[in-house]
Formats: structure tokens, C-alpha cells, sequence
């Protein structure tokens, strides 16, 4: 039989996310062959159609409302619900954001179906898809399979490479009309800190900072090598402790869980609970005074020094690039 696999195209400030692709190629992989179809959900999505196309779907289904303009988990799985029963999938993925760590739970309930969440990567083996999630905060990892029923994992932000854009694929575009009713939560008003730069959790390039940096403008010289580098802002539990930073920069175990290509700890210890969100990153760079911390173990490169000294330097390098 061929296999009918969906996958949320999430949006994010009139974006989609980069994630979205990565389901896309994780999609792919569980259909084996079969059709990989997009689902958007929102109040006017269709437009996001072509690039969820060119990066591997093979059809999109859009639910478009009036209702559906900001995410509720209520209105969403019912616009969700609405298209696995019409579609009758064999698979589905979410990305492992907060938007699919709050929804994927609801879906798998009402489906009454299993889930494998957080996957970081997918393989094959003797004809089983086995999906790979860290356990016990990234110090180990385990494989899992779905042996009955649909197949529903959410996947792990920058761990799943994207299919290359294909500019000339295209691809069905469809609308399926949901009576959305009865929703218990209604939001009035979204009102956004004001972020700066690149989304942590898909970031590329991460600099962060911890109790070392001593204030929040020891903050400024990190932005800077950010800008730099075409990357964002992080920071330990300490730094946002000591009020340095906002805690939605924090990266840890109570924080984000982020793997960039490249990791700057400056002024960051290297607790166990820092560790667990930021391990997995492809290269670590640790910059401390204190040349027995505990991130030098993790680091694959380190610099024992003043970091108000090294990353200013740094960021002169960088800019002469
Ligand atoms: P510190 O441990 O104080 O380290 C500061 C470092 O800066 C030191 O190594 C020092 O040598 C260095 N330094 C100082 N000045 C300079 C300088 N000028 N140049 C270079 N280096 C300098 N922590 C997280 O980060 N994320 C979490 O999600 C998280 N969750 C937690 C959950 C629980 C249940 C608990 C109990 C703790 C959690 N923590 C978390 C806290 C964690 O245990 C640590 O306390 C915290 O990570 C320490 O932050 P830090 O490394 O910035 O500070």
C-alpha cells in the first residue's frame, strides 16, 4: 500500500518555518515512496503552499478561518482532525516546537495513537524506520519504532536536513472548508516582546552568555559577535537569574533546546541542566577564565580567557571575513 503521510507547515511571523521543511524531509522518509502532503492551518495560509512544494510536498491541504488566525490547540486539532479523517494517514509530522509540543499530545489522544517526540534523526534498519530521540537530557539516545497504527513523531529543530528547494516542482493545492465551533479559549490580542534578531531555536550560529558576563551590558560585545555572525543571542539559567537577560533567551534543561551549527558559551560554567540544551550543537566554542570548567568538556574548542577580551576579538576577526 502507499503511504499518505501529513505534515504541518507552521508559521511564524508570516513565515514558515524553517522546521517545516525538515518534517517535510522526515515525512519523506516514512512514506518511503508514498505522498507527503503539507497541512496549513491559519487565517490566510494558501499563499505559503509553493514553498512547502519546493521543498518536497507533494500536495497541500489548507484550512483557512477567520477562527484559526492565532494558534489554539482546540481550534487547531479540530482543523487537524479535520484532514486525518479525510485523508486517512499512515504518518504524521510536527515539528518539536511549542506549537507541536502543545498539539502533537492532543492529536495522538484523539487519534488514540502512540507518539515518538523530540526525534533527532531517522534510520533504517532491516526495513524498520527507527526514530532517534535524546533521553536523560542528551546524555544518551534512544531508538524507537511504531510497529502498529499511524506513525506520529514531532521532530527536533535543525537535526533533519531539509530536502534541496526545487524551484521547478510543483504540486496540488487544495482548501478543505472546517466548521470550526465551539472554541473554549478565544485570543483578543497577541502582545510580542520585542525580539531581536534570528529565532534561537533555528539558529545557526548561537552566542551565549552566563554569569560571566557580569551585567546585561556585558551582553552588548556577544550581540555584537552575533550580528557579526548572522546569528542570536543565547544565555544560562545564571545570567537570566542575575536579571542580565530575559528568560526567553535561556538554554538548558528549563530552558530552549537548541542545536546550531556553531555554539559560543562565553561566561557559561557548564552546569548538567545548561548542558542538556545545547550539547548536541555541531561545534562548540567555550570561552571561561577558569580553565577547569566543566564546558571545556563538552567544548570542541576552548579559549581560557577574559571574555570581555576574546569576543570583541573575535568579532574583529569575523568582520575582516
Ligand atoms: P556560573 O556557574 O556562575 O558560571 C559562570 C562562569 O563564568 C564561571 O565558569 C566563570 O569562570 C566564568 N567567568 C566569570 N567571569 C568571566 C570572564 N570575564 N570571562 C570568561 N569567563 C568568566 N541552567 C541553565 O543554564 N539552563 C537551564 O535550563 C537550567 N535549568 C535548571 C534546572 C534545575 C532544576 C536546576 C536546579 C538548575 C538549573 N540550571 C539551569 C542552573 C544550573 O545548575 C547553573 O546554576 C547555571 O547554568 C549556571 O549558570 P552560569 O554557568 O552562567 O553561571
Amino acid at each position: 500500500m502507499t503511504k499518505k503521510v501529513l505534515v504541518l507547515g507552521e508559521l511564524r511571523d508570516g513565515a514558515l518555518r524553517n522546521v517545516s521543511f525538515e518534517a517535510i524531509a522526515a515525512g519523506k522518509k516514512i512514506a518511503a515512496g508514498g505522498q507527503v502532503i503539507a497541512v496549513l492551518i491559519g487565517d490566510s495560509v494558501k499563499s505559503y503552499s509553493e514553498d512547502l512544494i519546493k521543498y518536497g510536498a507533494d500536495k497541500v491541504i489548507a484550512i483557512e478561518d477567520e477562527k484559526l488566525k492565532h494558534y489554539t490547540s482546540d481550534g487547531f486539532s479540530q482543523a487537524f482532525l479535520a484532514v486525518t479523517e479525510k485523508e486517512k494517514p499512515q504518518g504524521i509530522v510536527f515539528g518539536h516546537t511549542a506549537l507541536g509540543k502543545d498539539l502533537s499530545p492532543k492529536i495522538a489522544s484523539k487519534l488514540n495513537i502512540g507518539l515518538i517526540s523530540d526525534v533527532t534523526a531517522i534510520e533504517e534498519e532491516d526495513g524498520e524506520t527507527v526514530f532517534i530521540r535524546p533521553i536523560y537530557s542528551g546524555k544518551a539516545f534512544e531508538k524507537k519504532i511504531i510497529s502498529e497504527g499511524i506513525v506520529f513523531v514531532t521532530v527536533r529543530p535543525n537535526n533533519i536536513d531539509p530536502l534541496p528547494k526545487d524551484e521547478g516542482r510543483t504540486g496540488e493545492v487544495n482548501g478543505l472548508a472546517v466548521e470550526i465551533k465551539d472554541l473554549r479559549t478565544i485570543i483578543k490580542e497577541v502582545v510580542r516582546k520585542a525580539s531581536e534578531g534570528v529565532d534561537l531555536s533555528e539558529a545557526k550560529v548561537i552566542i551565549a552568555g552566563g554569569r560571566g558576563v557580569k551585567s546585561s551590558e556585558g551582553f552588548e560585545p556577544l550581540k555584537e559577535l552575533a550580528d557579526v555572525l548572522g546569528g542570536a543571542v543565547g544565555a544560562s539559567r545564571g545570567a537570566c537569574d542575575a536579571d542580565y537577560c530575559d528568560y526567553s533567551l535561556q538554554i538548558g534543561q528549563t530552558g530552549k533546546v537548541v542545536t546550531p551549527d556553531l555554539y559560543i558559551a562565553c561566561g557559561i560554567s557548564g552546569a548538567i541542566q545548561h548542558m542538556a540544551g545545547m550539547s548536541n550543537s555541531k561545534v562548540i566554542v567555550a570561552i571561561n577564565k577558569d580553565p577547569e570548567a566543566n564546558i571545556f568538556n563538552v567544548a570542541d574548542y576552548g579559549i581560557v580567557g577574559d571574555l570581555f577580551e576574546v569576543v570583541p576579538l573575535l568579532t574583529d576577526e569575523f568582520r575582516k571575513l
